[in-house]
């Protein structure tokens, strides 16, 4: 049995076509399902639907196969027992730097200030400001982070923005960009080993598939 840990909403939508082009499709879907073990078409395939900075945990330890996760959520988990093979090209967007409108972000910087940072991403917003140089304090948020500034929690946010609609709606703007995001297919090292007659063929298949997109 080959088990594959994906998220709901986006990371699922985007992730559908993919499955299709391997063959694979859900019995259930997972939106309007409650259940945590979806069968497909394949009785040797099965999904687990898991929160989406869960998937590299699953994946590490083995208790799925392959995963599909955002770079951002793999950058702060770390790549442990997991191969990262494929960019999917998918659930696109940036993490960046946002502060209020009204803040002059790199006159602070320049003034020495120390800025207080909300982000869900610890780890990749404190080496994002240590290879600037830059000593800020952290202060880690669930969620909502644009909040923050708004209610003098922090100065700084560092969060994933595609459109910068809800940085618009909050009186937020973008400043500086950490990185490109898209989500990854994640690999159990030892599964791959053990399975790759069955899990080859669908990371080749996800490869066509992108390639034939672009
Ligand atoms: P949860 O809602 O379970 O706490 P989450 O908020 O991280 O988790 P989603 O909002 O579905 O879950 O995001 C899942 C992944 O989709 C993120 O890890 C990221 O890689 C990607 N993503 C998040 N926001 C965007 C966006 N605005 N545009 C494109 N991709 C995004
Ligand atoms: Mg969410």
């Amino acid at each position: 049995m080959i088990t594959i840990a994906l998220s709901k909403g986006r990371i699922f939508e985007e992730t559908t076509p993919l499955l299709a082009a391997a063959g694979i499709h859900p019995a259930e879907d997972p939106e309007s399902s409650r259940k945590l073990i979806i069968g497909t078409n394949r009785e040797d395939v099965r999904l687990i639907i898991v929160r989406a900075s869960d998937v590299p945990t699953y994946v590490q330890y083995g208790a799925a196969d392959l995963g599909i996760a955002g770079k951002d959520v793999l950058d702060e988990h770390g790549g442990d027992g997991m191969y990262q093979p494929i960019d999917l090209q998918i659930a696109k967007c940036k993490m960046m730097v946002a502060v209020r409108e009204d803040f002059d972000y790199f006159a602070s910087i320049r003034s020495g200030a120390r800025l207080k940072v909300v982000t869900k991403y610890v780890k990749t917003a404190r080496e994002h400001f240590a290879a600037k140089g830059m000593h800020v304090d952290l202060i880690k948020l669930y969620g909502s982070m644009e909040l923050g500034p708004l209610v003098g929690l922090a100065d700084v946010i560092v969060d994933l923005v595609s459109t910068g609609g809800t940085l618009r709606a909050n009186n937020l703007k973008a400043v500086e960009e950490v990185g490109d995001i898209s989500s990854r297919l994640v690999v159990n090292q030892a599964s791959l080993k053990l399975n790759r007659g069955k899990i080859q063929p669908i990371m080749d298949a996800f490869t066509n598939a992108i390639a034939s997109r672009a």
